[in-house]
């Protein structure tokens, strides 16, 4: 806390990671011995930088840049960049330190990294968005690369920024390289990578619910906040399992459908014309909007998917889904719920996946971009979709293993964070305590 005084998302993702593994400094002290924990709770590397741009006015705009190398145990530092006005140290610090032990539970090869900047995408055109993306990749060129640190898409970068900063990285450097996950398909993007977080948190929740309840998405009615990359994929994918999700929103406000959301309505809105959520009400027959996006989690639903951004799903919204009988928990976005939300569904028989093993998806597919950009060959969407499958299968199962083993009963949070821990711990210690 007295090294990081203003940095309260920090503290709140270091707090909860470091709550669960109170068995495992009893059973492992040359954790402790190797200052394993301590080591793994300070970046190796934080950069901050000026991004300036000229706006479609001629005016000089100036941002703030970020990439927190946080942890490069097991392999290359991995994990996306966020354009959002919120956007500060605390919160690429967060994201950094849960990529370390999301990428671990994934099996690949990945370190831990996050990065972004406070610009705000939204209402800037195009080219102010390419100018801005150019100007941002121009410094971070510096600091990353294929063996080094390969960044992705996050809130508010997609394919287009991601098109647009690859195509400056390649400027500068002179080298086709697979330096960025989540390209287009035409220049050594894969397919699925823009359904794989949703589809895997799909994939996890289903898995969860046959194995600890013996049950499934089908029949379930679903509430998704969000509707952003990960919000429509995972709507697409749990209305394919036989789900029907009545609920999305975007910061503004949410919709609900009794009819289940028209999926392709709402890519039009959100993918197509970048609107807002508030249009789906007007083309939609019955369908209403409403305003203030927290409100969505009074929707009635056996099944709540929190998709959108950090600490949405508080204490109070918690006990508004439990009176409401909801039955399970998976968190799309990056620490969605607060401490208070988690304790509330823990202590109510709710099943809850934390964001690092359910929200895994994205980033193993980003992985698998890696090795498909390296041997320079491209997998077909069966391919890819059914190893993403296979891994959210094997990340739940090693996170209820975990909680298992270190006597945590069902509590999916804590094995993941302990399961995510171990393999990057072992790595660490084998590398020696300068590392
Ligand atoms: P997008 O930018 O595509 O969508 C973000 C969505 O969340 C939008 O609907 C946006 O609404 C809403 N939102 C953003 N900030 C807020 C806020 N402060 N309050 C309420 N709603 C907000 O981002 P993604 O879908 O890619 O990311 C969503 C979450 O998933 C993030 O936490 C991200 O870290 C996490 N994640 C993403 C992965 C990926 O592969 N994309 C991988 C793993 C995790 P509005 O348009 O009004 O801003």
């Amino acid at each position: 806390c007295k090294r990081n005084p203003h940095e309260p998302e920090f503290l709140q993702a270091v707090g909860e990671v470091l709550e669960s593994f109170e068995p495992v400094v009893e059973k492992r002290p040359d954790i402790v011995e190797k200052g394993v924990i301590d080591r793994m709770v300070e970046p190796e590397r934080m950069i901050m930088f000026r991004v300036s741009w000229v706006d479609d006015n001629g005016k000089v705009q100036v941002n703030r840049g970020y990439r927190v190398q946080f942890n490069s145990a097991i392999g290359p530092y991995k994990g996306g960049c966020r354009f959002h006005p919120s956007v500060n140290l605390s919160i690429i610090k967060f994201l950094g330190f849960e990529q370390t032990f999301k990428n671990s539970l994934t099996t690949l090869p990945m370190g831990g990294g996050k990065g972004g900047s406070d610009f705000n995408p939204k209402g800037k055109s195009d080219n102010e968005i390419m100018r801005f993306c150019q100007s941002f990749m121009t410094e971070l060129a510096k600091h990353i690369g294929p063996d080094t640190d390969v960044p992705a898409g996050d809130i508010g970068v997609g394919a287009r920024e991601v098109g647009y900063m690859f195509g400056q990285y390649k400027r500068l450097r002179n080298e086709f390289t697979g330096v960025l996950t989540g390209k287009g398909l035409t220049f050594g993007g894969s397919l699925a990578r823009t359904e794989a977080t949703g589809y895997g948190l799909l994939y996890f929740t289903e898995e969860m619910l046959n194995c600890m309840k013996n049950d499934s998405i089908k029949g379930k009615t679903i509430v998704v906040s969000g509707s952003g990359n990960v919000a429509i994929y995972a709507t697409e994918k749990a209305t394919e399992l036989g789900g029907k999700v009545v609920a999305m929103s975007d910061s503004d406000g949410y919709v609900f459908d009794a009819n289940g959301i028209d999926l392709d309505v709402m890519k039009q809105i959100k993918e197509v014309e970048r609107a807002r959520i508030s249009e789906y009400a007007k083309r939609v027959a019955g369908a209403e909007y409403h305003e203030g996006c927290a409100g969505i989690w009074g929707v009635k639903c056996d099944v709540a998917l929190p998709c959108a951004t950090q600490n949405e799903l508080d204490g109070e919204s918690a006990n508004k889904l439990i009176a409401n009988g909801v039955i399970a928990v998976a968190e799309g976005a990056n620490m969605p719920c607060t401490p208070e939300a988690i304790n509330a569904f823990h202590s109510n028989g709710v099943l809850y996946a934390p964001g690092k093993a359910s929200n895994a998806g994205g980033v193993a597919v980003s992985g698998l971009e890696m090795s498909q950009n390296s041997m320079r060959y491209s997998w077909s969407f069966d391919e890819v979709d059914e190893k993403l499958k296979g891994i959210m299968k094997n990340i739940f199962h090693a996170s209820y293993d975990a909680a298992k083993e270190f006597g945590l009963n069902d509590n999916i949070m804590a094995g993941a964070n302990i399961a995510g821990f171990l393999k990057v711990a072992a790595a660490m210690i084998a590398q020696g305590v300068a590392y």
